[in-house]
Order: structure tokens, then C-alpha cells, then sequence
């Protein structure tokens, strides 16, 4: 049970935040109780505070802890599984106005920023100086590096690159009770005790309060290449991929969209994509590596039956060809009145396996189910179409839900490649990770959290 924010502590967190840093109005709080899931609640918190130092992160804390209301972290609110929505009230603490980028070490190659800082500006400063940061969610112009912390996020040149967690050497951290701690080093490596870095990454603000983040960057590759590939069946393509890896040829991106999915972002952009399924696939490193890899990827892409394979020319090819690509989350859900969106993943060989079978649950239970993704890491968006206004409809697609993760568990897979589990999938972890799996993670939260103050209701069923 929570208590609503006490008048008391109410007073002393409007003294905390300066006047526009500070709301408890009704229509500006209705903006932070909902996400980009579809298949998690909704519900407004009570106020809503914008740090912009460690100090008022901590303050609010402690606050919290005296006075028992909860506290929701948020950035820029993009998740897909609800994991920011204050379910039980109290208040958000929206860290977007925490953006700024405090170092970039160009002899150590690490940077220093704040966690509302949005990830695609962070990639665009960081390339002027020759340097890389890959981990690319298809969410990047919008999405804070805070949040892609605390969601392990991921994107497409996760096959070649990693996610988010690869690059974490560190951070500041707001407990709970309001305390601060600093985790990992500006090391390359670092063994000092339980590795607290990483669990806090991917711990969806359930653990801490990230309030500065210390990333790791590699050297920008000089050379990239970019094709599309036809296929008349999403099999073929399917199999295409698990080729190419099983070729041990690791592409900086492999991403496969099965027809339906091309045919929904083609409603909406008009691109002049091919009416087929499509593999996109980039090459990255020096010129040589890139041209090579291509060229040896196209020959397997025509052995296991390309229809066509098109190259991007120009730099305003490659961009076209991405607009498609990061549209087709909006596109697919412009097909019905709702839509759950599923990203599992599977070891890569069982891609083949996992499109089948999807294929076969989609004409068994008479729901649409579109899939694209990050195939060449094995994780797909299996976007199932459905109306939350009609009870039997909906019901049918949460059993659809249920029978994907059954799918995906069998083929030696994992329920969330890098959405997360928030609210939405709460229900369904322990499937996963067993019932002791489940004492262990309540038992972490009870240690940094004792009085579940902060994010309550995420990750572990309640
Ligand atoms: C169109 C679209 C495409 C997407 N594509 C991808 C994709 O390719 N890959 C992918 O992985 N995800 C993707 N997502 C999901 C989403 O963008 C990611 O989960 C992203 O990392 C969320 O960042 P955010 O700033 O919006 O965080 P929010 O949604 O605001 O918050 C997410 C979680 O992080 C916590 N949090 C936020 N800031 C902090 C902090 N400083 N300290 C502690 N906890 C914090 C919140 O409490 C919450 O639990 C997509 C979403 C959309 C809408």
C-alpha cells in the first residue's frame, strides 16, 4: 500500500524545485502516466519534478523514504512495456533536463554525460571527433542515454556491436534512500567486488537513480555499405540469415521485415521498397573489410534465394532505406485500432524455426502477426494486431502473446531481447527464470529498496 505525497513533504519538494521545474497540475501530469506500450496500464502520478542536479535527485529521495510515497524515474518516455508509468502515483522525476555531456576523453576514449541526455545527439557529438558510440534503438532521436541504461536498450548494430550494457563502465547512482554511490571506473577493466554496473543497467530505475553515466567509445569505422535483399517468403529470408552468420560473417546490421510489415511502412512513406520479405544489411570497417564482407554476403543471400539485392548509392539511399526501417514500429500500428508489440529472441540458428512457427500461430489462431527486427542477433518485434475495445479479440491476442513466449522458451530463447519486462510482461518472468529466480530478484530489491519506494510494481510480479 502507498500513502500519497503528505502535505508536509509536498511543501518541502516545492521549496526543492524552482517555479516550471515543479507541476501538480492535472492536465501537464496526464503527459507521464503512460509509455509507448500498449499492453501496460496507464496512470498519472501526483506531481512531477525536473532535476537538474545530483543534490535534488537526492533530496527527492530522501524525502520519499521519510514520507512513503513512491517515485517513478523517467526520461523521455519511449519505453515499450510501461517500466515508467507511476502505477502507484506519487511522483516522476523526469531527468531530461539533466542532458549535458560532461566530458569526452579522447585519449582514453570513454565520455561522461548526464542521463537525459538524448542518445542520437550524444552519437553525433561524439562522431565530429572521429569516435563511436553503436548502440542504436530504433528510438535514438528521442530516447535518453538514462533510459536506454536502465532498459539495457539495444538496436541494429547490436549483431556486430553490442547493446547498451557493452558500454557502460560506470555511473553515479541515487539509491532509494537517498544515498549516492558511484559504481565501476574510467577503466577499461575493472574487477572490484560484485559488479554493480551491471546490475544496475536493465534494472528499469526499480534499483537507483542513474544522474551520470560513464560510457565507453570505440574509433568510428571509415567504410560502411548498405543493401536491401528481396525474398518472395520470409522463410528464405530467415534462413539467409542464419546463413550469413553461420558463414561467420558478422555484419554491422542484419535486419529482416517480413512482407506484411514492408507493406505497412510502404502504405505510409512510399518508398519504392520491393512488395517482399527484406533483409537490411550493413558493412562496417575499413574500406576493404566492408566491400569484402558484402560481397561475400550477396553471394549467399542469390545461393539461398534472393529475388534481388539492391545496394544504396548515395547517402540519401541509405537514409531512405532507414526511414523505412525505424518507421515500421508507427506503420505497423496504423493497421488496427491496437497493437502488442513482443520483442523476443531466439540463438540465432532458430530464427528459421521461430518465423515458422509464427507463421503457423498466425493462420491457427486467425490473428495478425507482422515480424521485424534485429534478426542477425536473433531478436525479432513480433507485432501482434488487435483491438482492446473488443474483449474477445483482445482475449485471443493475449493467448497468442502466451503462445509466443512458449515458442520462443522452447527454442532456447529469452522473452525480452531489449525492451524489458516494466509492467507488461511482469506476469510472465518467472517462466523464464524459475520461482528462485524470482526470490533472488525480490530479494535485491528489497535490499537497496527495504521500503519499495521507487518504481514499485516493475519487473517482479506483485
Ligand atoms: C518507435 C520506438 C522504437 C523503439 N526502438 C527500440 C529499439 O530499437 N531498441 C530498444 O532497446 N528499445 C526500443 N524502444 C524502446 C525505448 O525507446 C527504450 O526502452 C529506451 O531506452 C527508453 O528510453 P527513454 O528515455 O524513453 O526511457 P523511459 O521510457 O522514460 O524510461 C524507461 C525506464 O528507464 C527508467 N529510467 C529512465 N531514466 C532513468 C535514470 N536516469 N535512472 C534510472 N532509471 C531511469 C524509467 O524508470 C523506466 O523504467 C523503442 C520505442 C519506440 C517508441
Amino acid at each position: 500500500m502507498y500513502l500519497m505525497i503528505p502535505n508536509d513533504a509536498r511543501k518541502l519538494l516545492e521549496r526543492l524545485y524552482p517555479s516550471g521545474a515543479w507541476t501538480c497540475q492535472p492536465e501537464d501530469l496526464v503527459a507521464y502516466g503512460f509509455d509507448a506500450a500498449a499492453a501496460a496500464p496507464e496512470h498519472a502520478p501526483e506531481a512531477v519534478g525536473f532535476p537538474t542536479t545530483v543534490d535534488q535527485v537526492s533530496a527527492s529521495m530522501r524525502l520519499a523514504n521519510e514520507y512513503r510515497f513512491p517515485v517513478t524515474p523517467r526520461g523521455a518516455g519511449t519505453g515499450a512495456v510501461g517500466a515508467s508509468v507511476p502505477i502507484h502515483g506519487g511522483m516522476a522525476l523526469i531527468l531530461t533536463r539533466m542532458n549535458r555531456i560532461l566530458e569526452i576523453d579522447t585519449n582514453n576514449l570513454t565520455a561522461l554525460v548526464e542521463p537525459g541526455l538524448v542518445t542520437g545527439k550524444f552519437q553525433e557529438e561524439v562522431e565530429k571527433l572521429g569516435l563511436f558510440y553503436p548502440p542504436d534503438p530504433a528510438s535514438l532521436h528521442v530516447s535518453t542515454l538514462g533510459g536506454n541504461v536502465a532498459m539495457g536498450s539495444g538496436g541494429p548494430r547490436a549483431v556486430k556491436y553490442g547493446v547498451t550494457r557493452d558500454y557502460v563502465l560506470g555511473m553515479e547512482v541515487v539509491l532509494p534512500d537517498g544515498s549516492v554511490i558511484n559504481t565501476g571506473a574510467k577503466t577499461i577493466k575493472s574487477v572490484v567486488g560484485y559488479d554493480l554496473t551491471r546490475l544496475m543497467v536493465g534494472s528499469e530505475g526499480t534499483l537507483g537513480i542513474a544522474t551520470k553515466i560513464r560510457l565507453r567509445l570505440i574509433p568510428k569505422p571509415v567504410a560502411l555499405r548498405t543493401a536491401v535483399a528481396s525474398f518472395a517468403q520470409v522463410s528464405d529470408a530467415a534462413r539467409a540469415v542464419a546463413a550469413i552468420i553461420g558463414a561467420r560473417i558478422i555484419p554491422s546490421v542484419l535486419e529482416l521485415m517480413d512482407r506484411g510489415s514492408v507493406r505497412a511502412v510502404e502504405k505510409l512513406l512510399k518508398t519504392g521498397l520491393p512488395d517482399a520479405s527484406l533483409l537490411l544489411i550493413e558493412t562496417d570497417g575499413s574500406e576493404r573489410q566492408a566491400t569484402e564482407e558484402m560481397a561475400m554476403i550477396e553471394t549467399i543471400l542469390r545461393e539461398r534465394g534472393a529475388e534481388g539485392v539492391r545496394t544504396a548509392s548515395t547517402l540519401e539511399d541509405r537514409a531512405l532505406l532507414w526511414k523505412a526501417r525505424r518507421s515500421m514500429s508507427q506503420a505497423t500500428s496504423m493497421l488496427a485500432p491496437d497493437k502488442i508489440n513482443e520483442d523476443v529472441a531466439v540463438p540465432r540458428s532458430r530464427i528459421p524455426d521461430l518465423v515458422a512457427r509464427l507463421e503457423e500461430l498466425s493462420e491457427r489462431s486467425g490473428v495478425t502477426i507482422l515480424s521485424f527486427g534485429h534478426a542477425g542477433d536473433g531478436n525479432m518485434h513480433v507485432n501482434i494486431l488487435t483491438d482492446k475495445s473488443d474483449p474477445q479479440r483482445y482475449t485471443i491476442a493475449q493467448e497468442v502473446v502466451e503462445e509466443v513466449f512458449r515458442i520462443t522458451l522452447e527454442l532456447g530463447g529469452t522473452l525480452s531481447g531489449e525492451h524489458g519486462i516494466g509492467l507488461a510482461k511482469a506476469k510472465y518472468i518467472e517462466s523464464e527464470i524459475g520461482e528462485r529466480g524470482v526470490e533472488i530478484t525480490r530479494a535485491i530489491k528489497k535490499l537497496f529498496d527495504p521500503n519499495n519506494i521507487l518504481n514499485p510494481g516493475k519487473i517482479i510480479p506483485e
